[in-house]
């Protein structure tokens, strides 16, 4: 018999996101790159599982819940958690000490035991071995079951998907099924009531009723066609603008390499803060992926160098009010212009329909309608309607030329 294969929310995401990107993780393998936010959020699910835990009889004091968070964001150092710096992992760890003592704040006075907190449920159904973690379960009594699932990102939405997800589990789960048991042994069904969204930042909670067989049904179809594709090895890349920015299999992907990973040396993703400017011996890596990225990582940082000089040419320019300077082999010089720029052309279109202007520029672009400004028959009072339709915007350009040239 097949083995089943095992999934999670977090996975069919990852697959719907970019099937090649799952490949990666869950086939070869390759781990991502920690990432702050991952960090944070599990920080701070951690203290709301120390707060919650139903095996104590007592809820832990503020001071005891900041210490323990305190102990757990200490086990790590910034570049494990996946800060830039520690300056920023210092900015994460007051925002998670605010958030701890808000929720207090709001909700310490009336803290109630949950019926399990940050439960692993794995459940073997279709061939699948559904893994999931739910943040909070509650008894509402008869056999109803509120879930409450912590958000600590900026924002927070509805994901259907998720609630879907935990619907099915928890209604089919055996160990979801024993706690009430355990509870209310007259029970005979369990019905998901209410599905919740808290996130921890704002202290706002989102609630959703419990979704209906048909959406479930639909739910399931598209579960078990992504694992059949799974089982089928189909991993066709899936690029966008968005998930390929943030992918940490850029290096590795087809899409960018022109090849098929295939797990040799050479293809292996590229240590996290790797500098792969030079080698030890100051030639060029031998990989053809690593020499490109090496060259664009170079071409770029010169192309901020340039940026940065005619800057500082500029502003010493200005300073000395020079127009043009001399170095030993070049000459550059300062060319500054100005011109109107028209935000709102339908305002402008409006006017010159107006003024019955609007036969003389044949198509309204901002040079033609600038033009009307120098045109000797159009009334003062027009051209001081259209000057206030635009915007000055001063340009200055640093020119150089080979001085020999
Ligand atoms: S780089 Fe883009 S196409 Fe390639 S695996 Fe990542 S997300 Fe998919």
């Amino acid at each position: 018999m097949a083995k089943n294969l095992s999934f999670s929310y977090s996975k069919m995401g990852m697959y719907k996101e970019c099937p090649q990107k799952y490949k990666f993780r869950y086939v070869h393998m390759l781990p991502e790159k920690p990432k702050y936010y991952f960090a944070f959020g599990s920080a701070l699910h951690a203290v709301m599982e120390f707060i919650f835990d139903p095996a104590k009889l007592s809820f832990p004091t503020l001071p005891q819940a900041l210490e323990f968070f305190d102990n757990v964001w200490g086990k790590t150092n910034f570049e494990q958690k996946g800060y830039a710096s520690a300056a920023k992992e210092l900015e994460g760890y007051y925002e998670g000490r605010r958030i701890i003592e808000s929720y207090y704040a709001a909700n310490g006075a009336n803290f109630v035991h949950p019926l399990s907190t940050e439960m692993k449920s794995t459940l073997e159904m279709d061939g699948l071995n559904l893994i999931s973690i739910l943040d909070r379960v509650d008894y509402l009594g008869d056999g109803k079951i509120k879930i409450l699932d912590y958000k600590t990102g900026k924002t927070i939405q509805r994901e259907p998907d998720q609630l879907y997800m935990y619907q099915k589990v928890v209604e089919n789960s055996p160990a979801v099924k024993q706690l009430v048991l355990a509870k209310d042994p007259a029970v005979k069904e369990i019905k998901v009531e209410q599905l919740s969204f808290y996130h921890l930042p704002t202290l706002k909670e989102m609630s959703f009723e419990r979704a209906s067989d048909k959406e479930i049904f639909t739910f399931w179809q598209g579960v078990l066609q992504i694992a059949d594709k799974i089982r089928a090895g189909q991993f066709e890349p899936t690029p966008g603008e968005n998930q390929c920015r943030w992918c940490d299999y850029r290096n590795i992907c087809p899409v960018f390499t022109g090849r098929e990973y295939t797990g040799s040396v050479g293809y292996a993703p590229k240590p996290v803060a790797a500098d792969t400017s030079t080698l030890a011996n100051g030639s060029e890596p031998a990989n053809p992926q690593d020499q490109l990225s090496e060259k664009i990582d170079r071409c770029g940082a010169l192309e901020e160098e340039v940026k940065k000089l005619h800057q500082e040419i500029i502003t010493l320019f200005k300073q000395n009010h020079f127009k043009r300077h001399f170095g030993k082999n070049y000459q550059a010089e300062l060319i500054e212009n100005a011109h109107l720029e028209f935000t709102d052309k339908n305002k402008v279109i409006s006017l010159l329909r107006e003024q019955g202007l609007l036969a003389k520029v044949l198509v309204p672009t901002q040079s033609t309608i600038a033009h009307l400004l120098e045109d000797a028959s159009v009334a003062e009072a027009v051209k001081a309607q259209l000057r206030a339709l635009a915007k000055q915007i001063e340009q200055e350009t640093l020119v150089l030329h080979k001085t020999d040239e």
